[in-house]
């Protein structure tokens, strides 16, 4: 007889790990708290479309659980080929992310997790329960019990051979497991405030961008230093704006004509495509979210008896477009596991605990420090020339150099960890060329080029 999973929260994570599964002849059963977000009762009108990056992982992870899927549930993503910096004065400065084209790409959040959730419904062996809430989970007999609280205000169990946790940030499998398990866990806010805003389709179409107000290639991003707003494209012309910035700040905008100043000498092209008056309205009246990473380990109850994905195992900060990416990449490293050693679930469970928590530890920290990068790196003079180099190099040497967005966002195939061990040791080579460039400078252009081109003839060797 097939083993039975509980799989906990139909996210975006969820429903990929469920069909995963599924395709391995599990029996299914997923559950999520929330009603079925594709019925028409439990649209919220209030909301609009809110969109995510999906880059290489995520989109080599989909391919790995099924292509025929990946290709029905991403089919309308917008590739984006690079930042646009806009600057205070209006002017945009176009920053490829690829060296040879590459694209990462936008998506609507509830469009891929309807889609995804269509999926689902595709296989006899999943069976979906909308309106259950995780309250329990008993791992001490034989069978897992997890124990929901329906809508209904009902308490019902369902046992499993095992339990998936995808139940976000806030899980609560995660923390029904550290009843069993000795679990290390932290959990850390930054100070950092993000806002929904939006961008309107053009109201006439324009002949570069058709109804787009501007470019729908490019993620959009106006930098100020402590703080930023970003917009990606949706397929229907508008863009979803996020402002970032610190909580003291946000705070202090406490009226609307605080607001309307501060986004006027701030953000002042974006406010024109937006609407005054809409732009203030969202600002004041949308929700404030807040940032967090959870970093954990092990990820896994022994016995093979439970184990935590995406961001119920490792919640980021949004800086490096990664979260889901890392969630879907979490599916497959396991699947590949489990396809290795059928049989030892046990052994599957602990091997994925300790080869996956370098890579977590790393991407939560790269979306850390991106934060910096994005809000006031790609200003800098200093970091447009390194990033030029780094650019100049990647193309010269191909493989053999590679800058650390390239490994991260389209390189599926280097972990987290060994791109940021890449990237140390190229950041020490760029520092060197430096130092060579600025020692130099008093001999020559000759002496300087000859010197550099030994250096990369000995390190391309
Ligand atoms: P979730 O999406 O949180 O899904 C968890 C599910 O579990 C939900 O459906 C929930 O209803 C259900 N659930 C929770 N508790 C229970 C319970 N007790 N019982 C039953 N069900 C439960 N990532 C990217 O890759 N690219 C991006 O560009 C990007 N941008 C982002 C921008 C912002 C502003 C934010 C906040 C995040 C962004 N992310 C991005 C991260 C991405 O949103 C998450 O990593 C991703 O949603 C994680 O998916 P998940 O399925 O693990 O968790």
């Amino acid at each position: 007889m097939a083993e039975s999973v509980n799989v906990i929260g139909a996210g975006l994570v969820g429903c990929l790990a469920a069909i995963a599964l599924a395709k391995r002849d599990f029996e299914v059963t997923l559950f999520d708290y929330r009603q079925d977000p594709r019925l028409e009762t439990t649209k919220d009108r209030n909301l609009r479309s809110i969109n995510l990056a999906i880059s290489a992982r995520g989109i080599t992870s989909l391919e790995f659980v099924d292509e025929q899927i990946s290709q029905r549930v991403l089919k309308n993503m917008i590739p984006m080929r690079g930042r646009m910096i806009h600057d205070l004065a209006g002017n945009q400065e176009s920053q490829d992310y690829g060296l040879f084209g590459e694209c990462i790409n936008s998506i609507d959040r509830s469009v891929l997790n309807n889609n995804l959730l269509d999926e689902v419904d595709r296989f006899s062996n999943i069976h979906v329960k909308f309106g259950h809430k995780l309250s329990r989970v008993d791992f001490s007999r034989e069978k897992q019990t997890c124990v929901f609280t329906t809508d209904a205000k009902e308490q019902k169990s369902y046992d499993a051979d095992f339990v998936v946790g995808c139940d976000g940030a806030y899980s609560t499998t995660r923390s029904q497991m550290q009843r069993e398990v000795r679990m290390d866990y932290s959990q850390e806010y930054i100070d950092c405030c993000y806002i929904e805003l939006y961008i309107p389709p053009a109201e006439t179409q324009d002949a570069t961008f058709g109804s787009f107000v501007m470019s729908p290639n490019h993620l959009h991003i106006w930098p100020r230093h402590n703080f930023m707003l970003i917009a990606l494209a949706n397929g229907d012309g508008s863009f979803t704006s996020t402002f970032f910035g610190p909580w003291s700040l946000v705070e202090s905008l406490d009226s609307r004509t605080k607001i309307e100043e501060f986004l006027k000498c701030n953000f002042s092209d974006a406010l024109d495509v937006m609407g005054h008056k809409n732009a203030v309205d969202a600002f004041e009246r949308n929700p404030r979210g807040a940032l967090m990473c959870v970093e954990c380990k092990p990820y896994h109850v022994d016995q093979g008896r439970a184990i935590i994905l995406g961001d119920a195992a490792h919640s980021m900060v949004p800086f490096y477009g990664q979260g889901m990416n890392c969630g879907f990449e979490d599916v497959k490293v396991l699947m590949r596991l489990l396809d290795a050693h059928p049989q030892d679930r046990a052994a599957v469970f602990a091997e994925y605990s300790l080869n996956r928590h370098e890579d977590l530890v790393s991407i939560i920290k790269l979306a850390k420090d991106n934060y910096k990068e994005m809000s006031h790196g790609v200003t800098s003079r200093l970091y447009l020339i390194r990033k030029k180099l780094d650019t100049l190099l990647g193309k010269w040497l191909k493989d053999k150099w590679l800058p650390l967005y390239t490994m991260v966002s389209f390189k599926a195939d280097i972990p987290y960890h060994k791109a940021i061990l890449t990237e140390q040791r190229q950041k020490r080579i760029l520092a060197y060329i430096q130092a060579v460039i600025l020692a130099t400078l008093p001999i020559g252009g000759l002496g300087l080029y000859k010197i550099i081109r030994k250096t990369l003839k000995n390190y391309r060797k």
